[in-house]
């Protein structure tokens, strides 16, 4: 019995219980998905489940129950919690495909103090350089999502003096560790962002993200299409909006979807973090197919979260992606020519009659 299927029986015994009983299986479901190896693996050892995080005395004695006799599930993992990986399948991983996790050079969504992140830039940048990266781009909210903290061109221009004063800092680093300029762009369910175009301009890269009707039922291609051709976006991130346990998120014809990123040169996102974990492995899968770019991005809100890249690895891995194709792989001087050269198409575009 594996971490994702214990979380699996967690959830589903959380859906019977009573408070607060209910509430803590929810958590240790969520949390089996961080666990650093297999429960199984531990108990076989004779170590006790409760060093993992979530888990009481209560729900040790449970899980050791089931691991002694698997209860028969009749029914298969629902949707909404079905396609997570876990953080002990992306350990196994690594030792399999060493490089593909050491030569990450960069982090491309995090959030800071600037919006609903617990650090500031410089501890941000501090933890990944010493996770070895060569720079990441911060991406906290734009003013359309006021409940995120959500900041506005003044704000994103006050965070620009205080990303080059950090970076001024960081000058004449060995590992020539760069912050880029970034941001979470709000987009209506149209398609269109909520900062002014100057201010955009002014960054290295824009992330557009939807956080508005994401419960809809209809097919959403028409959304997605309108996203990507926004002018201001490079990325298009979370992109069907899914969380585990909570929403499933949107539908559409994905591989018109990535068709479309792939006649642009735009990348759509692996947001690692562990209850989105969006794309998925099977909409990767298209997304190679269609030959688009991917970035992969922790949606770290603290410095300690940047370990999330770990299940974006493995997820593309298993997608069997191609890492020449994966920005987070790219120099930062190449990635920037990148971000430029889509700028570029669009003022063109822009200035023609
Ligand atoms: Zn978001």
């Amino acid at each position: 019995m594996r971490n994702c299927d214990i979380a699996e029986l967690l959830a589903r015994a959380a859906e019977h219980a009573k408070q607060p009983l209910q509430r803590a299986l929810r958590r240790a479901a969520r949390r089996a998905f961080l666990w650093p190896e297999e429960a199984e693996d531990m108990h076989a050892r004779g170590e006790s489940l409760t060093l993992l995080s979530g888990i009481g005395p209560y729900l040790n004695k449970q899980i050791i129950d089931w691991l002694r006799d698997p209860p028969e599930l009749e029914e298969a993992t629902p949707e909404i919690r079905n396609n997570f990986l876990t953080l002990s399948e992306a350990r196994t991983l690594r030792t399999k495909y060493p490089e593909r996790f050491s030569e990450i050079r960069g982090d491309l969504q995090m959030h800071t103090l600037w919006s609903d992140g617990s650090g500031s830039v410089r501890d941000m940048a501090e933890a990944a350089m010493s996770r070895g990266y060569a720079y990441i781009a911060i991406t906290d909210h734009s003013k359309g999502l006021k409940i995120a903290g959500g900041i506005d061109e003044n704000q994103l221009s006050k965070q620009g003096e205080e990303i080059a004063a950090v970076n001024e800092v960081m000058r004449g680093n060995a590992a020539r560790f760069r912050v880029l300029r970034s941001i979470e762009l709000n987009l209506s369910p149209s398609g269109a962002g909520d900062m002014e175009q100057s201010a955009l301009d002014r960054l290295d890269l824009v992330l557009g993200c939807f956080h508005s009707a994401l419960r809809r039922k209809e097919d959403q291609t028409e959304r997605y299409l309108a996203a990507l051709r926004n002018p201001s976006i490079h990325i298009l991130g979370h992109p069907r909006g899914r969380i585990y346990n909570f929403r499933l998120g949107l539908s559409a014809d994905w591989a018109r979807v990535f068709a479309l990123a792939a006649q642009l040169d735009k990348a759509v996102e692996i947001d690692c973090y562990p209850d989105r974990q969006d794309l998925s492995i099977e909409l990767l899968a298209i997304a190679r197919k269609e030959g688009c770019r991917i970035s992969m991005g922790t949606d770290s809100h603290g410095p300690s979260q940047l370990a999330f890249m770990e299940l974006g690895i493995t997820a593309a891995i298993r997608a069997k992606l191609d890492p020449k194709r994966i920005l987070n792989y790219m120099p930062s001087d190449e990635l920037l020519e990148w971000a430029g050269k889509i700028r570029e198409l669009i003022t063109r575009r822009r200035t023609d009659p």
